[in-house]
């Protein structure tokens, strides 16, 4: 016999946010099928995993039945896309479920994207395809492995239906676990509405669910928004740190949580180069990856305008206010951004020299596998120095900086095994590389063969064990003389 599955909905963005969203059912999926389930997230969320890895649970997750205590709907948002602004947007192809509260007694939203049309699809069918999907769903679950605050995957499912792209493509959609979807881009919402009661429900309820202890500082909204900087220039320090692209930085695309959201035509560099784009569309090379820190200054100060009438009443000295705080988040960001790069390095104290240490490091890197040259800096401590100078472009280069760091290293007064350990524990050797990625969702599409993609996910989501036989996962795309490139998930 098959037990119903119990989610315990409590949907408090609905009881909250009325004018914020609109009520709308999924469509129907013609012959839905598992593609992947996530127990160990399912069990964090404190579901059942056996229950719902079922024809229950793929009918829940395919949008064929309704959850008991759930309601969909569609939220509202805006956002700048590229620099220009779109005072509607919404969840066009994505419905809110409802939230959980996890075992931890943190609340999280459970969406489907891919789910139908829905009142904010403007020309989009609504739809996602099956590659799109499993990219969002491996990229999400391998940030999370790297500690990364992420979006996650609970589910991912074949509807059976065609979608139309620039091929036709099988139709699938993603369950997406969140600890909220509230976006920049919400804010901007509100007050394109010109209501600032609603703006200051919204606030309200961000605080009250992400940020409680602002709720209690003198200035609670001054306080909200720079607890959102401090949040989102820790996750912005962190994609730098394991060269994470994201490729879309719009305001839509950035959330009040500080989780990464939104894996379209996301990628991580291989060859480290800071000019770095992956995304088809950016063809000024906005979000390129050097310049990631730049536009998450940009897209708080897009968050900082709709705060302002509720920071003073004198809009001259909220300005000033919310101005101090955003004057701040670059040096923030440096400062989040050194402390990991330091112990990428094998670096826990701190020297004023350090940050051009790193630079310097960086430089010699121009040309050479980002993740590799890192991950392989520990055998240097280990004995091996000459593979691992072999790696550079430069290898005189790295000679010249090799003893400087040596020197720094002596400072610190730690163990070289341990030192070389605790490199390892924060170097992946495993990231989603592009051609892989590509293989895995490229046998799913055309094949429907989910081999590639389940063994890709197995490493993935253990990222700083070397394995043996897994050599292949380690290395850099073959050269070839196209640039990889990658595209929205629309
Ligand atoms: P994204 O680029 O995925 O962040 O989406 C930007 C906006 O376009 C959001 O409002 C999405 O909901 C909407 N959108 C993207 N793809 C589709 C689609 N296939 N159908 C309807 N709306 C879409
Ligand atoms: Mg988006």
């Amino acid at each position: 016999m098959s037990h119903k599955p119990q989610f315990k909905f409590d949907n408090s963005f609905a009881r909250s946010l009325e004018s914020y969203f609109h009520y709308c059912d999924p469509e129907p999926a013609v012959a839905p099928k598992w593609l992947q389930f996530n127990h160990e997230l399912a069990e964090e969320l404190g579901l059942d995993p056996v229950t719902l890895d079922s024809d229950a649970g793929l009918a829940i997750f395919s949008g064929n039945e309704t959850a008991e205590g759930s309601k969909p709907l569609a939220q509202a948002y805006a956002g700048h896309q590229f620099g220009g602004f779109s005072p509607q947007l919404g969840d066009g192809r994505a419905l809110l479920l409802g939230e959980v509260i996890d075992t931890q007694q943190h609340r999280r939203d459970i969406q489907l994207k891919g789910s139908g049309r829905t009142p904010f699809s403007r020309g989009g069918d609504g739809k996602a395809a099956v590659g799109p999907v499993l990219r969002e769903y491996l990229i999400g679950e391998a940030m999370y492995a790297l500690g990364i605050p992420t979006t996650r995957a609970l589910a991912a499912i074949a509807t059976g239906k065609e979608v139309y792209r620039e091929n036709i493509l099988p139709g699938a959609i993603l369950t997406r676990v969140a600890a909220s979807h509230i976006r920049v881009g919400t804010f901007q919402y509100g007050a394109a509405r010109g209501n600032e009661d609603e703006v200051r429900k919204l606030a309200d309820y961000a605080i009250a669910r992400h940020y409680p202890d602002t709720a209690e500082a003198e200035n609670p909204y001054l306080a909200f928004f720079a607890a959102v900087a401090d949040a989102q220039a820790d996750l912005v320090a962190q994609w730098m740190s394991i060269g994470f692209i994201h490729g879309v930085m719009n305001t839509d695309n950035m959330t009040i949580s500080g989780e990464t959201i939104d894996f379209g035509p996301c990628a991580f560099m291989e060859s480290y180069d800071p000019g770095t784009v992956f995304s088809s569309i950016d063809h000024g090379g906005r979000y390129s990856y050097a310049n990631q820190p730049q536009i998450l200054v940009w897209n708080l100060a897009r968050l900082a305008e709709p705060l302002i009438p509720l920071v003073d009443p004198d809009q001259k000295r909220a300005v000033e206010l919310l101005t101090e705080t955003i004057e701040c988040i670059q040096p923030l960001y440096e400062s989040y951004w050194l402390t990991r790069m330091r112990s990428k390095i094998g670096l826990s104290k701190e020297d004023s020299l350090d940050s051009q240490l790193i630079q310097d490091l960086l430089k010699v890197m121009e040309g050479t596998d980002f993740t590799l040259a890192f991950r392989r800096l520990s055998q240097v401590l280990r004995g091996e120095r000459e593979i691992v100078r072999n790696l550079f472009k430069k290898p005189n280069d790295f000679d010249e900086w090799e003893p400087r760091w040596r020197k720094r290293l002596e400072q610190e007064g730690v163990a070289t095994e341990e030192t070389a350990q605790a490199m390892d524990r924060v170097n992946p050797i495993y990231i989603p590389r592009n051609h892989k990625v590509e293989e895995a969702l490229a046998a799913a599409t055309h094949q429907a063969d989910m081999t590639f993609f389940s063994k890709l996910l197995t490493i993935v989501t253990r990222p700083f064990e070397e394995v043996e036989g897994n050599e292949a996962y380690a290395e850099p795309a073959p050269a070839t003389s196209i640039p990889y490139r990658t595209f929205c998930g629309t």
